[in-house]
């Protein structure tokens, strides 16, 4: 069985690694120059910057796994601080045991008490929620939004600051836009037993994972497929090598890259056609090391400021020179999609202002705040409304592999990086199972 694989982000890699693994012949398209998509990583001037994916925590199961067997070291960040900002003034926003609820965003002690009963239902639930799998969840979370849940359960306060600000900061929209089921595993796996919240980070930053499994593949890189074309075995690719014939195909990019492949209706483009992503521009700026102190992250909701969605103190990762450091900022998505297409100068320019007003450790370093590089993300993070949610589940139900069109990445159902991760390594187990099943039946002829 011959596969190709278009889309070395982390999911189509996983995917592509599991199946040479399991001995299937495998080949990955690359657009970009360099792998890794939204996991990547880009050095100038002696500081690293992630891209996208800015750190990891310890109950990615299949990435720990990953790093274990490609030989890379996961350094743990944590413990680390995170704030949320409100009125200006910062609050904590860590919630990695009960006893965080007492200080958790300034909220009142009704709103806490009311919050402490929901983590307890949550730690207790027989069956936990799977936040990297939201197929498996009943569908009746997926009737509510996430800001209705969490205004109903707990109160608006934490709705608006505490579940926007998150998701926000993680998601780049707004907690309307994410299912209460989505929240709800979350929610169950920061408070739940057994799960591990603490954050990692890569050593040899992000990019070191992907570029890993390059190694061990087959990868064109530089080479966009340019549409693909179905065959009375399978599927002819179209790319700047020419054109090639393959068994099965996996589309790993991001829905929107994939639909542009895709002529026949059908449940693939369907899918494709619907998914809807927020969009970012994570844009870095130089400043002196211990400016931002201990915080590694902070959240800025809605509310706050309509621009700035999240920043980070890339410090603590020990990423730094000459005395210098990084903090990483993510725009809220209706602010980054009218930057889009500006100039990088209009960008950093009008982010370094409202970055100035948000914290007064760097507006007292404000001539020590340089510009230092940018990456635009029109398809940044999907948006997990519960409609989505259940349209995936119906895809994967009915039509994951229909025509030997397999479709993997962070959009079907599994966000994040783990996520992703294992969706490819999904279709990969689905192909090897066909393979496996294919060889017996005609043993038997
Ligand atoms: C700013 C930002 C911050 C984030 N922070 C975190 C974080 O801290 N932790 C975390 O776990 N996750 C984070 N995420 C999410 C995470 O990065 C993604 O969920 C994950 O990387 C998605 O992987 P993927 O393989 O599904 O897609 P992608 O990484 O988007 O990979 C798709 C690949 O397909 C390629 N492609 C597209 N079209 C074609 C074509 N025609 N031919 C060939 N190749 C093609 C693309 O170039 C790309 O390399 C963040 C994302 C963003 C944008």
């Amino acid at each position: 069985m011959r596969v190709a694989v278009i889309g070395a982000g982390i999911a189509g890699l996983t995917c592509a690694f599991n199946l040479q693994q399991a001995g299937v012949a495998v080949q990955v398209f690359e657009r970009q120059p360099r792998v890794g998509g939204r996991m990547g990583t880009r050095v100038r001037d002696g500081l690293a910057f992630d891209l996208g994916a800015n750190f990891l925590i310890r109950s990615y199961s299949t990435i720990c796994e990953l790093a274990a067997r490609l030989g890379i070291r996961l350094n743990n960040l944590s413990p680390v601080r995170h704030s949320v900002l409100r009125d200006g003034t910062t609050f904590p926003m860590n919630y990695t045991a009960p006893r965080d609820l007492r200080t958790l965003g300034g909220l009142n002690w009704q709103a806490r008490a009311r919050l402490a009963w929901l983590a307890l239902k949550a730690r207790f639930r027989p069956r936990p929620l799977d936040f990297f799998d939201l197929s498996k969840v009943p569908a009746r979370y997926n009737c509510e939004d996430a800001y209705s849940y969490a205004a109903r359960k707990v109160g608006s306060d934490f709705a608006n600051y505490i579940v926007d600000g998150f998701n926000s900061c993680m998601m780049f929209s707004r907690a309307r836009d994410m299912s209460a089921a989505t929240f709800a595993a979350l929610f169950g796996m920061m408070a739940g037993t057994n799960r591990d919240f603490t954050v990692q980070h890569a050593e040899g930053e992000m990019q070191a994972i992907p570029s890993a499994l390059a190694e061990r593949l087959t990868v064109h890189t530089s080479t966009p497929v340019a549409s693909l074309e179905p065959t009375r075995q399978g599927w002819r690719v179209h790319s700047r090598l020419g054109e090639m014939e393959f068994d099965r195909v996996v589309l790993a990019s991001t829905a929107g890259a994939g639909r542009r492949l895709l002529k026949e209706p059908g449940e693939h483009l369907e899918l494709l056609r619907l998914t809807q992503y927020a969009s970012t521009i994570n844009v870095s700026f130089r400043v002196p090391k211990g400016t931002l102190g201990d915080v590694h992250c902070f959240y800025v909701p809605f509310l706050e400021n309509p621009v700035i969605a999240e920043f980070t103190n890339e410090a603590l990762k020990e990423i730094e020179c000459e005395g210098d450091s990084l903090v990483n900022v993510g725009l809220h998505e209706k602010a980054a999609r009218a930057l889009l297409h500006s100039s990088d100068e209009t960008i950093f320019h009008s982010v370094r202002q409202q970055l100035l007003s948000l914290h007064p450790g760097l507006a007292a370093v404000a001539a020590q705040v340089r510009p230092h590089d940018l990456q635009r993300w029109p398809e940044a993070i999907p948006k997990y409304s519960g409609r989505h949610v259940e349209r995936v589940k119906h895809f994967l139900e009915h039509g994951q592999g229909r025509q030997g069109l397999y479709l993997c990445g962070d959009y079907l159902n599994a966000p994040w990086t783990e996520g992703a991760s294992r969706t490819g390594q999904r279709v990969a187990e689905l192909l090897i199972d066909g393979r496996f099943r294919v060889e017996a039946e005609n043993s038997t002829l």
